[in-house]
């Protein structure tokens, strides 16, 4: 069968692996069937006289994975931060989430969404909706049109939660969850639905038992929240007294990772001991959100930990926790945290460099999706073309420091053109 076979050119970075961030100078990516063919100084034999797309002296990076942010948050993002999480939820977040059961105000709010997400660096994310099945579907019907590959989740509540913002009761949520997946089925190419308790505060064990038994059926994916905040981790405790840690109040349903069972789960700020051995046994995915983190005074995660014990770990902006759906400022988030925590509270952790910054938001995060957040060959095709020639400056820059100084300055409009398996979905 006759492959499609077209190249890039442009100054290529990827993350060989969480130390290395290779460089290629006026390289060519080639893209061959909607993944990478690997990068090269010049075209190699057979591929010489393939289209090429030149973009001279840009940028070209994989692109950007977020793997936790709440589409329904985006609208009020940048409001009321000054408030620790259970707050938070219960004045700025439950009271807008519910205006998600109004399609017409979903339909406002879910289009600005995606048409923002669709124009930054970012190409990949998980993402909670609410616990509405019509406007989430709205939501992935909008996703799907951009072409960015996303997982999308119904969110499960039915407990602990306002009235105006519960699922009536385990049954309900779970038939309104199982229905929901059914009318997703054949729809999507680029849209995944994920399975998505939004804590174990807002999940009865009748409706988490359920959920268990839906992922071991349908082998979805799972997204929800983990050892985020202190109040929070102490309610847990109480709702749950019989469990070691928290994340087993997941695990002991079946969906805390595990053979069949992808998930990932934000947070983990006071994940330890038991949580994190139970984490890297069944392969749970962390998000790292340091900005949301930082704004509800949640704490720091360990993420010089997780790295260091080979964990599975990527960013999330979680939006709107974090105020900035930008990967680039998650990035520097978790570098500049990094560097605090390791001042402040705990100086045999060392901050994080900006290179592992790097690789958590393309292949850490990626490896979510599979073979994704790098340039190597067989990767999927995610690439982002950046043309920073914005950002004046009357030094002459190495593209090493031209990319450190678009990350810093988190300049999301130098996104000129994007990839996404090897569609171009914008530029
Ligand atoms: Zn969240």
């Amino acid at each position: 069968m006759q492959k499609t076979a077209f190249a890039i050119k442009g100054n290529l970075f990827y993350s060989a692996d969480k130390d290395h961030l290779v460089s290629l100078p006026s390289g060519y990516l080639i893209c061959e069937d909607g993944k990478s063919a690997g990068v090269f100084e010049r075209l190699p034999a057979g591929y010489e006289g393939i289209p090429v797309e030149d973009y001279g002296d840009s940028l070209v990076i994989p692109g950007l994975v977020d793997l936790h942010l709440h589409a329904p948050q985006y609208g009020y993002r940048a409001l009321g931060m000054d408030l620790e999480l259970l707050d938070w939820l219960n004045i700025n977040t439950f009271p807008q989430e519910a205006r998600y059961a109004d399609l017409s105000y979903a339909e406002k709010g879910y289009r600005i969404f995606t048409e923002d997400l669709a124009k930054g660096a970012t190409t990949r994310a998980c993402v909670f909706a609410t616990i509405h099945v019509p406007a989430t579907e709205l939501l992935m019907d909008l996703l799907e049109k951009t072409g960015l590959k996303t997982m999308v989740g119904k969110v499960n509540m039915d407990r602990n939660s306002p009235a105006y913002l519960c699922e009536t009761d385990a049954a309900q949520s779970l038939a309104d969850t199982e229905w929901w997946i059914a009318d997703c089925e054949g729809r999507y190419q680029n849209t995944v639905p994920i399975l998505t308790p939004r804590f174990t505060p807002s999940c009865s064990d009748t409706l988490m038992e359920g959920l268990g038994k839906l992922q071991k059926r349908t082998g979805l994916p799972v997204q929800s929240h983990l050892s985020e905040n202190r109040s929070e981790v102490a309610w847990v405790k109480e709702l749950c007294p019989e469990t070691g840690c928290y994340g087993e109040s997941y695990d002991r349903f079946g969906l805390f990772g595990g053979d069949g069972c992808p998930a990932v789960m934000a947070h983990c700020v006071y994940s330890a001991g038991e949580e994190l051995d139970l984490i890297e046994r069944r392969g749970v995915f962390i998000a790292h959100c340091p900005q949301s983190n930082t704004n509800l005074a949640s704490g720091v995660a360990p993420v010089r930990t997780f790295l260091d014990r080979g964990l599975r770990v990527g960013l999330g902006t979680d939006v709107a926790g974090g105020f900035s759906a930008s990967i680039f400022r998650a990035m520097c988030d978790a570098v500049q945290a990094s560097k605090l925590r390791w001042r402040l509270s705990d100086d045999s952790l060392k901050p994080l460099s900006m290179q592992e910054a790097f690789y958590l938001g393309t292949l850490g995060g990626g490896a979510f999706f599979g073979k994704v957040g790098s340039f190597e060959k067989d990767y999927e095709f995610d690439a982002v073309v950046l043309d920073d020639s914005g950002l004046r400056s009357p030094m002459e820059l190495t593209p090493e420091q031209r990319l450190e100084r678009v990350i810093y300055l988190s300049e999301e409009s130098a996104v000129a053109a994007k990839y996404v398996a090897g569609c171009k979905i914008k530029g």
